[in-house]
């Protein structure tokens, strides 16, 4: 009976797939393309008179890590379908959305009815009624960086997890990432001259202290640099401490001192065991954007190179994705377990096992944004992904959260998507930011949240990253390919391009190489300066501000147990990364983000392992 049904089912299918081509298409390969997220998709797409026999991208320019699935599977898709109305991959909308469109467009070339290829093939969305149990020592929600250098911990341990991810990807808001990790390390800093100012240390240390913490921190910095200032080195000065030190000021010394203390401390120990794992860093050190010392470095393959080695010890069972959470299971004041379904399916589960929540942040959810904070309208760089779910979760049974009022505005946002785009925006040291006038009105070392403040106050709320020759990268080039940047070889044809005031930027720029001749920044205090802007070509990045990060979240300790609103540890619940609050205070320095969700990625693994 059941061969019969597959039978008729068949003819069926065949019937309607006949029908819906009788027209018929030119056989051959056509190729076409439409826009994806950082430029053109190019498709090859292969018919004859009345399918589609294969599809194929071969040309793109979409971030590795995000892209991955989408190319990967819907290819495959439309030809199992034999048609374009296939899902798009969540996470990955717009790479998928041009997938889409390049296969259609071809498939008009080949003269193909297109209604006919495009009959949905999607089912209802249905909840199972049957609510499947599953379990392992430890249930990870979210697969971003948090949650996998926590589930690699579990696993390197010995013990078993299950990784619940929502979208049909893992990677999250860490593979939109510029991959910078801050860690003092003094096999890097120790090969470079310091070029920052001596002057900013001696400020933190000297500034009157909010707690005897604070106390402690500058007295242990203070006696750092002395023995530094006597050994007569010129190379970079740095510390835990001293991290410790600026991010907590950087922060507007309102974050809980203890957990800066631990990530800083545990630094350069999650990049070696990055490293370990697989990840390649950068030799030189640096001064990222709102960085505020040169401490900061990339994974040599961008936030991919972190995914994949997060990704290496985690076995494909383990990581349920397309599987949403939903509610965490509470049994006599403990947390047992999640409840989730797929989102695809509509099965639904309850997984028992103590929880880390590691679902990020919810830069991208609107209206919760709004809600919490009175700032404009603005794009966001985050992936979809990061709505809130876990502190929402968290919430609803009692977790304490803090720092609700603080988010992040990121400077370097694409004027037109809110993307970021950090990696090709030149260097703070190296490159001066300008209005649509021509002038400078920010200093370019200084911290993202008071360069995205004056952004907003500036023509069109844009402000362009001006740099030369020598700061410029292969990503310079290729985002000049891609329109998102401007190179000419005079500062005049490149305000043209730009539509900056070429008079005011020519001038500007004549005064900026006169300060740098000079050594110092005397107009807008410039932490650094060190190469003048002369040598062609020239580039401008034009940048809107854009919502980054959200530093509140869940109250946790050092050791990510999660607290209630009345001061108590939720027993069975634990915490890490964006989903957490606490840790950045008011404003989060550059590269820290990466630190974070892999220190306490590690520590949450470990304790919710040792805490069966
Ligand atoms: P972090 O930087 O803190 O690791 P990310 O944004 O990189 O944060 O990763 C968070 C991950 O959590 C994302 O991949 C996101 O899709 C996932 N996530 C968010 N909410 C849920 C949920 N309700 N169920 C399952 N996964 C979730």
């Amino acid at each position: 009976m059941r061969k019969l049904w597959s039978l008729l089912l068949a003819l069926a299918m065949l019937a309607t797939a006949s029908a819906a081509m009788a027209d018929g298409m030119t056989p051959g390969t056509y190729t076409a393309e439409a826009t994806g997220n950082n430029g053109p998709v190019k498709v090859e797409v292969t018919v004859n008179e009345d399918s589609i026999v294969s599809v194929e991208v071969v040309e793109h320019a979409e971030t590795a890590g995000i892209c991955d699935t989408p190319i990967a599977t819907i290819p495959g898709a439309i030809v199992e379908a034999q048609s374009v109305a296939v899902d798009t991959i969540s996470g990955a909308t717009n790479t998928s959305k041009a997938i889409i469109g390049a296969v259609t467009d071809a498939l008009t070339q080949a003269g193909a009815d297109i209604a006919a290829f495009s009959q949905a093939t999607q089912k209802e969305f249905v909840l199972s009624e049957d609510v499947q149990d599953l379990s392992a020592d430890v249930i990870i929600v979210g697969a971003g960086g948090a949650g996998l250098a926590a589930a690699t911990t579990v696993q390197q341990a010995g013990g078993s997890c299950i990784v619940l991810e929502k979208m049909a990807m893992i990677g999250g808001n860490t593979a939109r990432s510029g991959s910078t990790l801050n860690a003092a390390d003094p096999e890097r800093q120790q090969k470079l001259e310091l070029t920052a100012d001596i002057q900013e240390v001696y400020d933190a240390i000297e500034a009157e202290p909010v707690s005897e913490a604070h106390a402690a921190l500058q007295q242990k910095v203070k006696e750092q640099l002395e023995a530094y200032v006597a050994s007569g080195e010129t190379y970079i000065f740095d510390s835990p401490e001293l991290h410790a030190l600026n991010t907590f000021d950087a922060g507007d010394r309102v974050a809980d001192l203890d957990l800066i203390q631990t990530m800083c401390s545990g630094a350069l120990a999650a990049r070696t065991w990055l490293s370990e794992l697989g990840c390649e860093w950068t030799e030189q050190v640096y001064l990222t954007i709102g960085g505020l010392w040169p401490r900061s470095m990339n994974a040599l393959e961008g936030p991919s190179g972190i995914i994949n080695a997060l990704k290496k010890n985690v076995p494909d069972e383990a990581i349920m994705l397309n599987t949403k959470a939903t509610e965490l299971i509470v049994e006599e004041g403990r947390v047992t377990g999640v409840r989730a379904y797929d989102v695809v399916s509509g099965q639904q589960y309850a997984l028992y096992g103590n929880v880390i929540l590691a679902t990020g942040g919810y830069g991208a959810n609107a209206a919760l944004v709004a809600q919490l904070h009175s700032i404009p309208e603005l794009m966001t760089s985050n992936a979809a992904s990061s709505t809130g779910d876990g502190m929402l979760m968290a919430q609803e049974i009692g977790a304490a959260l803090t720092g609700m009022d603080k988010i992040q505005i990121h400077p370097h946002g694409n004027p037109q998507t809110g993307a970021l785009q950090s990696h090709f925006a030149g260097s703070v040291t190296n490159s001066i930011y300008v209005n649509k006038e021509g002038h400078r009105f920010t200093e370019e070392t200084g911290r993202r949240d008071t360069i995205s403040e004056d952004t907003l106050k500036q023509t069109d709320h844009v402000m362009f990253s001006i740099y030369d020759a020598r700061t410029a990268s292969d990503s310079s080039d290729s985002a000049v390919e891609l329109g998102n940047a401007y190179k000419a070889d005079t500062i005049e044809e490149l305000a043209e391009l730009a539509g900056i005031d070429a008079q005011g930027l020519a001038d500007e720029i004549a005064r900026y190489n006169e300060l740098v001749e000079a050594g110092k920044d005397t107009d807008f205090g410039k932490k650094a300066v060190e190469l003048k802007i002369e040598e062609a070509p020239f580039y401008c990045v034009p940048l809107s501000p854009t919502i980054h990060h959200t530093m509140g979240g869940l109250k946790i300790d050092t050791d990510t147990h999660v607290y209630n609103e009345a001061g108590e540890v939720i027993d069975g619940l634990y915490a890490a990364g964006e989903v957490t609050g606490g840790i950045h205070g008011g404003n989060r320095i550059g590269g820290n983000a990466i630190t974070d969700i892999i220190v306490y990625g590690r520590i949450a693994g470990e304790n919710a392992l040792a805490d069966k």
